[in-house]
């Protein structure tokens, strides 16, 4: 809440300023409700200075002592069995680039029950240390017992950049940890570099249109979230095996609130999970209506893929919002992408141009998907791709 000093003549001046009515006059004193959002507008219309906003005991600390890359390493569920989701080891990967240019430690914090066992992976990834907070009371993702870990690892270690996956878990925790810290939250980057040590953090804004580079210079940690397929996994420390610090962290009372009595994910309808697979078939409006995608759904059945969309095609039911690729979707990086009657839009583009062979179907010769294909076929794809299932199935 914006603070209101002593010198507060009772003018009024901040009452009319305040977008959102939380400041009025009590007893000739300005005083401020739970509305207050901390825009600050009122500070500068205070002709005696009375306004501030409040400064976090974060802000101004010195820098310096804040040293090493850190990457939260979620591990989910698959059936029964648990697994490092594979955007951890890509964080990972990205984040010893970003540890030796600093010439810091890369350090993996790893929170579960039972978790010793993916410590040698991790490990390979290039981890010089594992913060690992292992028990049974945290065998299963909550919001309030992981945000109080990760919050005292950081208190008591002092990083300077923390990476989380832009996943459900990552983004659920990432901006609770960023509050209580009082630090910036760059989401869901698409790339990342050191610049006269400050973390830079390019994210898309005004809907994609352009590139933002994002620094936070006066605050510790840096934190960003990146979406699964940003960037490639690259074991560069094989066979080595990191320093493992244990941490034991007691559960605090608000977690108790929360108690989770079973999980169940839905499967994919075909194929591997999307942000998952190695072949993705991906129809757009061209594809026009269900026929058209029954053809890529045959497509990716003889290729063991899975079907994705563009935002075009799931706004006309043709798919699911959650085989959205984009911007706005999911990130895939296939070894094949087919982009069937898809134009290229920027925002579709920026989720798929990691894949390793691009292939576009389209009529238009000119449609800016051709820009980032390898392979592209001119014509109507209701008729190419019966041709190509026809070959392929000779
Ligand atoms: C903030 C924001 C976020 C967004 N996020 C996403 C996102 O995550 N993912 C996404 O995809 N879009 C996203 N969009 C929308 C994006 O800008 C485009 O509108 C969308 O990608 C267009 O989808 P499309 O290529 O299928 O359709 P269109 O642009 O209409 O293109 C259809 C293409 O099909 C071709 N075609 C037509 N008939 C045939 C045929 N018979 N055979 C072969 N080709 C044919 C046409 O030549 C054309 O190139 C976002 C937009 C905004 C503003």
């Amino acid at each position: 809440m914006i603070q209101i000093s002593e010198k507060c003549v009772g003018c009024g001046k901040c009452t009319t300023a305040c977008p959102f009515g939380a400041l009025s006059l009590v007893n000739r004193k300005a005083v401020a409700s739970a509305a207050c959002t901390m825009c600050g507008a009122c500070v500068s219309q205070c002709p005696v200075g009375a306004l501030s906003l409040p400064t976090s005991s974060a802000v101004k600390k010195d820098l310096s002592s804040y040293k090493g890359v850190w990457v939260f390493v979620e591990v989910g569920q698959n059936g029964q069995t648990q697994q490092v989701r594979s955007v951890g080891y890509e964080l990972l990967s990205k984040g010893r680039e970003l540890a030796n240019q600093v010439g810091e430690e890369l350090c993996a914090v790893i929170i579960g029950s039972n978790i010793a066992a993916f410590y040698g992976e991790i490990s390979q990834y290039g981890a010089d240390k594992i913060y690992a907070v292992d028990a049974p009371a945290y065998a299963y993702y909550n919001t309030a017992a992981y945000a109080n870990a990760l919050i005292t690892l950081i208190k008591k270690y002092n990083p300077s950049v923390v990476l989380f996956p832009s996943t459900y878990v990552g983004r659920d925790l990432s901006p609770r940890i960023a509050a209580e810290l009082f630090v910036g939250l760059t989401a869901d980057c698409t790339g990342l570099a050191i610049k006269e040590g400050h973390l830079i953090q390019t994210r898309p804004a005004f809907g994609g249109n352009i590139m933002a580079d994002i620094k936070c210079p006066d605050y510790r940690p840096q934190m960003a979230t990146v979406r699964p397929n940003v960037f490639k996994k690259v074991v560069s420390a094989p066979g080595k095996m990191a320093q493992v610090v244990k941490e034991t962290i007691p559960v605090p009372a608000q977690a108790a609130k929360v108690r989770i009595v079973s999980t169940h994910m839905d499967p994919p309808v075909s194929g591997q999970k999307l942000d998952e697979a190695e072949v993705v078939i991906a129809g757009g409006r061209g594809m026009k209506n269900k026929a058209g995608f029954d053809l890529l759904e045959n497509l990716a059945r003889v290729l063991g893929g899975t079907v994705g969309a563009s935002r075009a095609a799931i706004d006309l039911g043709l798919k699911k919002k959650e085989d959205q690729v984009g911007q706005s979707g999911v990130t895939v990086s296939a070894k094949l992408y087919v982009a069937c009657g898809i134009s290229g839009a920027v925002q579709h583009v920026v989720g798929m141009e990691h894949s390793d062979v691009i292939i576009g179907i389209n009529k238009d010769a000119n449609a800016p998907i051709f820009n980032v294909c390898k392979y592209g076929l001119v014509g109507d794809a209701s008729q190419i791709l019966p041709k190509i299932l026809e070959q392929l199935k000779k």
